[in-house]
């Protein structure tokens, strides 16, 4: 897909039509059900000629959600969902169930990493965790009852850029099937499904909905996965309201403008601290796509950096133990997302008191550099 065809589909993305009132914008259907004028009526629900009946199986709204995030995917089907884990959830279990096993890359994102090892572990999944910038070690992870391979296109916090093609060959020689969380490169930048992966999980808590104003997530893929997914989401009861909804799609038509200007600043600002003497190394990906490197930038700070001092001298840029608003903030993984890791976990995947990342915003690329180096050369001991 061309770049422009992608600009122009991300703001035309209105799925309902109003028929009543031909509104611009989609209404929000804020109710728990539907109703009906007979018993005929109700039966065409069944038949599929009604398109709703009660909301946390259906609603206008998340399935306006869903489907925009499957089209910007380059995907035929999509299933919103409460958060980014509740998506991953869903898509895992449409997949996996008790006595099964994943592989997946031991640098997940902490919450998903909390997911696998914990709570679908207590359902009876098994699971692996390898480094997957060794592919060889992925293969050797595969067990007589691996269903999935479960991956993230650009790690957290450390960027590294996975390299969907071999995993997905891999997979497909193994009759495997595999999943990967695009929260971070956003379909601006990867379409994964278009590279073969079958299931796609986005926290669109993040850029597809993009003010941080709103917790939600959208898994999409092949029909038949999705229709699971989809049942996983009504029967577990982990729907999304049709308002958080409404807001993650209208956020998401300015997921083009968005990536582009981030993306742009976090290139200019990593380049930046990259000659900064309080930064012992930089992570910002070489290459994610024609159309930028993403919008993540983490740091490492030299230990002549006074941390307490670092972070309180940030002005105007916000520590938030999240990313992708508009607004540029850090986080610091140690006290946030990987909090739950052991120490040893924490180790392996390389995480100390100085790792620090940097979500950055649609500021200006001047102002975004003149804090950060300000704010490390004010705290240098
Ligand atoms: C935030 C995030 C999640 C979890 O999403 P929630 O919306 O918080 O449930 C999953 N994966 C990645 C990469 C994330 O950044």
């Amino acid at each position: 897909m061309s770049e422009k065809s992608f600009n122009t589909r991300v703001v035309h993305n209105k799925i309902n039509q109003d028929q009543a009132l031909n509104s611009k914008a989609t209404p929000i259907y804020q109710t728990s059900a539907f109703t009906f004028k007979d018993l005929d009526h109700l039966e065409s629900y069944y038949s599929g000629d009604t398109p709703y009946l009660y909301t946390r199986e259906n609603n206008p709204n998340t399935d306006e959600l869903g489907r925009t995030v499957a089209n910007l995917e380059a995907a035929p089907a999509g299933v919103a969902a409460s958060s980014g884990i509740s998506a991953i959830m869903a898509g895992i279990l449409s997949i996996a169930e008790s006595g099964d096993h994943i592989v997946a890359a031991e640098d997940l994102y902490g919450g998903t990493h909390h997911l696998i090892t914990k709570q679908l572990a207590s359902f009876g999944i098994e699971y692996t965790m390898v480094s997957f910038s060794d592919l060889e070690a992925v293969e050797q992870a595969i067990k007589p009852n691996t269903k999935l391979i479960y991956t993230e296109s650009i790690s957290n916090p450390f960027l590294r850029v996975e390299d969907i093609e071999g995993l997905v060959k891999l997979a497909k020689e193994r009759g495997l099937k595999t999943m990967v969380d695009n929260t971070f490169a956003t379909p601006y930048l990867l379409q994964p499904y278009t590279m073969g992966v079958d299931l796609v999980a986005h926290s669109a808590t993040k850029y597809i909905g993009g003010h941080s104003d709103v917790t939600s997530g959208v898994v999409v893929g092949h029909e038949d996965l999705i229709d699971n997914a989809k049942k996983k989401v009504i029967g577990l009861g982990t729907n999304l309201s049709p308002f958080e909804a409404w807001l993650t799609q209208r956020g998401s038509k300015t997921l083009a403008l968005r990536m582009k200007q981030q993306s742009s600043n976090a290139e200019q600002l990593a380049s930046a601290l990259k000659e900064d003497e309080g930064v012992e190394r930089v992570y910002y990906p070489e290459q994610v796509s024609d159309r930028g490197k993403g919008a993540i930038v983490t740091i490492k700070l030299n230990q002549s950096v006074n941390l307490e001092s670092f972070f309180k001298s940030l002005g105007w840029i916000k520590i938030a133990p999240t990313l992708a608003g508009v607004e540029t903030t850090v986080s610091y993984p140690i006290r946030t997302s990987h909090r739950s890791l052991t120490d040893e976990e924490r180790d392996k995947v390389g995480i100390d008191d100085y790792v620090v990342r940097l979500s950055i915003g649609i500021e200006e690329a001047e102002d975004i550099i003149a804090q950060f180096k300000k704010a490390i050369t004010d705290s240098i001991k």
